[in-house]
C-alpha cells in the first residue's frame, strides 16, 4: 500500500475525518445527494456521467412530487396536474443511481454522515445538499403551518397546489382574490405575478368580468415589472392591482378562518374570497440545522464549485444556496448542479477545476399562448458570481413574439424535466 495514503488514513481515523480523496478514488467514491428536485436529481445524473464507478445515493422524502414550473397553470385550471407530476424512483432508473425515499433527519457536515428516519446513518466522501426552501412563519401574525392550507401558498408542490386550484375553480363572478407576494430573496421571483396573470386569463375564459386580483407585495419592485404591467393593461384591464410595500402593500396579519388580511398600518382588514399567502423564505430547515447557513439563513458557497464555505466536502446547490445574482429557479438549480458535479469529479480524479459558466432563463406565462422571459449568463469573477450578459423580452413585443415565447417555455419545460428527472 502507498505510504502516503496509509498515513492519511490513520490521520483521518484519529481526527474522525471522512475517508480521503485517494481512498475514495481506489474503491470508487461514495456520494450522497440530499433532495431529488431540480438541483439534486440533475447533480446525481451528472455525477454518474463523470464517475461511472461511484456509489451515488439520492435521498428524498417524497416518492411523488409536483414541479414548481407550470404549477401556476395547474392552479388556474389551464394545465393538467399530470403534466407537472414526477416520480422520484424514475430518477433512479434514468440516471443509474440508488434512490432512497426517506426523511433526512440530520446531516453531520464534519463526519460527512447523513441520518435518515427509517434507514439509519450513511457515510460519504462528498455530500451534495439540495433541499430547497422552508417558509418563515414568524413574519405574518396569525399564519402558521397548521392553518396555511386555508390561504395556500402552493409554493412547495404537494396538496396545496391542487387545494388552491380547487378553491379557485369554485369562485363565483365578483370574487376578490388576494395574492400576498414575499420579500426577497425567495423561490421563483416572477412566480406570484405569473400566478396573477394566469388566474386573470382563466377568469376571462369563464366570463367573470367582475372578479378582481389584488397583489399585496412585501417589496417595491419585481422582475419584469414593466412587461407584466404593460401586458396586464393590454389583456386584463382593471383586473389586477399591485400594491407595493411603499404603499403599505405588505400583509402583516391574517385571520384564516374569516379570510381577513391586514396590510401594514391598516386598521380594517381586506376580506378575500380566496387568498394565496406566500410567506418569506429561508434555506430548507435541514440546511439550517446542519450548520450550512449564515446569518441570512441561506447557504454561502464557493461559486466555483458550489462547496459550502462553512464545511469542506459539503456542496449546496439550488434554492438553498446563496448564488445571487442568479435567481432561485429550477433552471439555475440545474445549471449549478452541472458545475458542482464537474467540480466534485475533477477534485476526486485529480483534474483541473472546470470553468464556472452558469445559465438561467425564467419564462413567465401571461396566458396559455403568451409568455415573457428574462435570461442571464453568469461567470465567477474574483470568487464572486457576476452577470456576463442579460436579456429580457422586448417591451414592444407583439402577440406573435409572446406566442413564440410561450412555445419556447413549453419546449424548455419538456427539455429540463427530461434532463433533470429522466
Ligand atoms: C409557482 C412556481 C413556479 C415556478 N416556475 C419556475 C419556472 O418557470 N422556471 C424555473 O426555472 N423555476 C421555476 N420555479 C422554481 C423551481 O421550482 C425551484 O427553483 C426549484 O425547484 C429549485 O430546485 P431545488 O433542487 O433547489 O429544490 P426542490 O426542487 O424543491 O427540491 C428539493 C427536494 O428536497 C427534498 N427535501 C427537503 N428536505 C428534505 C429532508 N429533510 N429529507 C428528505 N428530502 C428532503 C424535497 O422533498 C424536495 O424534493 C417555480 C416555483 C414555483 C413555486
Amino acid at each position: 500500500m502507498n505510504i502516503t495514503l496509509s498515513r492519511r488514513q490513520l490521520l483521518a481515523a484519529a481526527l474522525l475525518l471522512p475517508a480521503s480523496t485517494a481512498s475514495a478514488r481506489k474503491r470508487g467514491p461514495r456520494i450522497i445527494v440530499v433532495g431529488a428536485g431540480f438541483g439534486g436529481a440533475s447533480c446525481a445524473r451528472q455525477l454518474r456521467l463523470y464517475l461511472p464507478n461511484a456509489d451515488i445515493l439520492l435521498i428524498d422524502r417524497q416518492a411523488r412530487f409536483l414541479t414548481g414550473p407550470f404549477s401556476n397553470g395547474v392552479i388556474a385550471g389551464l394545465d393538467e396536474v399530470a403534466m407537472i407530476t414526477r416520480h422520484t424512483r424514475d430518477v433512479a432508473t434514468a440516471h443509474r443511481v440508488r434512490v432512497l425515499i426517506d426523511e433526512v433527519v440530520t446531516i453531520d457536515p464534519v463526519k460527512r454522515e447523513v441520518r435518515t428516519a427509517q434507514h439509519g446513518v450513511h457515510r460519504a466522501d462528498r455530500i451534495v445538499v439540495a433541499p430547497g426552501v422552508s417558509m418563515r412563519w414568524d413574519r405574518i401574525e396569525g399564519l402558521h403551518p397548521g392553518n396555511s392550507d386555508a390561504m395556500p401558498h402552493g409554493w412547495l408542490g404537494g396538496t396545496q397546489v391542487t387545494g388552491l386550484r380547487d378553491r379557485f375553480a369554485a369562485l363565483a363572478d365578483g370574487a376578490r382574490i388576494v395574492i400576498a407576494a414575499p420579500p426577497n430573496p425567495y423561490r421563483c421571483p416572477p412566480g406570484p405575478y405569473e400566478r396573477a396573470s394566469l388566474m386573470a386569463a382563466a377568469l376571462q375564459r369563464r366570463g367573470h368580468r367582475n372578479s378582481r386580483i389584488l397583489i399585496a407585495d412585501a417589496k417595491d419592485d419585481f422582475t419584469k415589472r414593466a412587461l407584466f404591467q404593460l401586458e396586464w393593461d393590454r389583456r386584463y384591464p382593471g383586473v389586477i392591482e399591485w400594491i407595493p410595500r411603499a404603499l403599505n402593500g405588505e400583509v402583516v396579519r391574517v385571520d384564516t378562518q374569516r379570510h381577513h388580511l391586514w396590510l401594514r398600518d391598516a386598521t380594517m382588514p381586506i376580506q378575500a374570497d380566496l387568498a394565496s399567502v406566500i410567506p418569506a423564505q429561508t434555506a430548507a430547515q435541514l440546511a439550517i440545522d446542519a450548520d450550512l447557513t449564515d446569518e441570512t439563513q441561506w447557504c454561502p458557497v464557493h461559486p466555483q464549485r458550489f462547496e459550502s464555505t462553512r464545511h469542506a466536502g459539503i456542496h449546496v446547490i439550488g434554492d438553498a444556496a446563496i448564488a445571487a445574482p442568479m435567481p432561485k429557479s429550477g433552471f439555475a438549480a440545474n445549471s449549478q448542479a452541472k458545475l458542482c458535479a464537474a467540480a466534485i469529479a475533477a477534485d476526486l480524479l485529480g483534474k483541473p477545476m472546470p470553468k464556472a459558466m452558469l445559465l438561467n432563463t425564467c419564462y413567465s406565462l401571461l396566458d396559455t399562448d403568451a409568455a415573457i422571459s428574462v435570461s442571464g449568463y453568469y461567470a465567477v469573477v474574483a470568487d464572486r458570481l457576476s452577470v456576463l450578459s442579460e436579456g429580457i423580452s422586448a417591451l414592444g413585443g407583439d402577440a406573435t413574439q409572446r406566442r413564440s415565447e410561450a412555445e419556447q417555455a413549453r419546449a424548455w419545460y419538456r427539455t429540463i424535466t427530461r434532463d433533470s428527472f429522466g
